[in-house]
Order: structure tokens, then sequence, then C-alpha cells
């Protein structure tokens, strides 16, 4: 049995309002932020964690990344302090594999 709560999101067993979804990829904002615009973009698959990343999964990083872009942009962070972090090992609290895009002014480090 599958009780990844990243899982249970993207399959809408838990409500949560998506700021993008696509077939792929879900996106939306992080429970406890630690900046402005704090948003999760998270693949739908459940990819463990980054040492679990293959060749197969570039398609999907590549749009990873475009949405992350297009998210700077509807969210105007061009001019502030962007980041795109992915946390890994002891560091990663939740076992799906997901990135922190965080921009605006910061409050503490994910
Ligand atoms: P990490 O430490 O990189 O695994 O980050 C996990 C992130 O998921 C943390 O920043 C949490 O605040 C966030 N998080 C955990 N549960 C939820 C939830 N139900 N909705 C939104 N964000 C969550
Ligand atoms: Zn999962």
């Amino acid at each position: 049995m599958n009780d990844c709560i990243f899982c249970k999101i993207i399959n809408k067993e838990i409500p949560k309002e998506f700021t993008f979804e696509s077939d792929t990829i879900v996106a939306f904002p992080d429970i406890n932020p630690s900046a402005d615009i704090h948003i999760l973009i998270i693949p739908k698959k459940h990819i463990p964690g980054m040492q679990d990343i293959a060749k197969e999964h570039g398609n999907l990083l590549a749009d990873i990344y475009r949405v992350a872009n297009n998210l700077v942009k509807q969210y105007n962070l061009s001019e502030s302090l962007i980041r795109v972090v992915v946390n890994a090992g002891k560091a990663q609290h939740v076992s799906h594999l997901h990135f922190h895009l965080l921009g605006g002014n910061w409050k503490k480090m994910v």
C-alpha cells in the first residue's frame, strides 16, 4: 500500500488546489513556506528521490524546469532571488521527488 502523501494529493485522495497540473506534473504551494512564493513542483510518477533519477526521466525533468520558468513569469519573480531546490538524503522529508521553487523575500532555508 502506498501511503505517500504526495501520491495521495496527486490522486486527489487529499484535497489540494493545484497551481499547475498536466498529465505528468503537478504544482501547489508549500504548506510551510520558506519564502513569499514557495511552490512544490512534483512529477505525478512516484520517483522516491534525486538518487532515483535516470536517463529515461530526461523529458520529465525538462518539463519540470519549464513549469518552474512559467511560474516565475506568473508570479513576477524574475527580478527577485529565485531558487529551485531539491533536498536529498537526510535533508529530504517527503520521499517523493519534488522541486521547491522559491522566490521573493526569503524567511528560512528549505
Ligand atoms: P523536503 O524536506 O524537501 O522533503 O520538503 C517537503 C516539503 O513538503 C516541506 O517543505 C513541507 O512543508 C511540504 N509539505 C508537506 N506536506 C505538505 C502538504 N500536505 N501540502 C503542501 N506542502 C507540504
Ligand atoms: Zn508518491
